[in-house]
């Protein structure tokens, strides 16, 4: 049996007037706020990137995907994690599975939660049985709490 590795991540971003709300690659239908950032600001895609490049401890994707490189500016992040996939299959790894929690006040995300699923497996070449996401409110605490951002955490196994 080889070894297997894992990673964790956490990314946040801010929610803001006038952007889409595109999470694990899905735009959420008429939501009022989307997400800040320089790229489609997918926090749960992010997250997922980054606990991958973490198991293969290949640091982050803010040093693979520099906010300073134009080409990344609105860029989609699921199209990015096809390119994190490469990055770890070069460094002798495949991706087992990945496991993710969206913090979230509102909207509801739960009836998006398959679609974000089928999103991420397909762009990490897995079955949709070794992609999990969850949602969960920060219950009116702090920052999320107040539905000023998005957070997500990701845990991911590659062999
Ligand atoms: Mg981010």
């Amino acid at each position: 049996m080889s070894p297997t590795r894992t990673g964790i991540a956490y990314d946040s971003h801010r929610l803001v007037e006038g952007r889409p709300l595109v999470l694990g690659g899905v735009t959420i239908p008429d939501a009022p706020l989307g997400l800040d950032g320089h790229s489609d600001a997918d926090v749960l895609t992010h997250a997922v990137m980054d606990a991958l490049l973490g198991a293969a401890a290949l640091a982050d994707i803010g040093d693979h995907f520099p906010d300073s490189e134009e080409r990344y500016a609105g860029a989609e992040s699921i199209a990015l994690l096809g390119e994190v996939l490469e990055i770890v299959r070069r460094a002798g790894f495949a991706p087992v599975n990945v496991d993710a929690t969206v913090i979230c006040e509102a909207p509801r995300l739960g009836p998006f939660r398959d679609a974000m699923r089928e999103r991420l497996a397909a762009s990490l070449g897995l079955g949709l049985d070794a992609v999990g996401v969850k949602f969960t409110t920060n219950e009116g605490m702090g920052a999320i709490g107040r539905g000023e951002g998005i957070a997500a955490m990701a845990v991911a196994t590659l062999r």
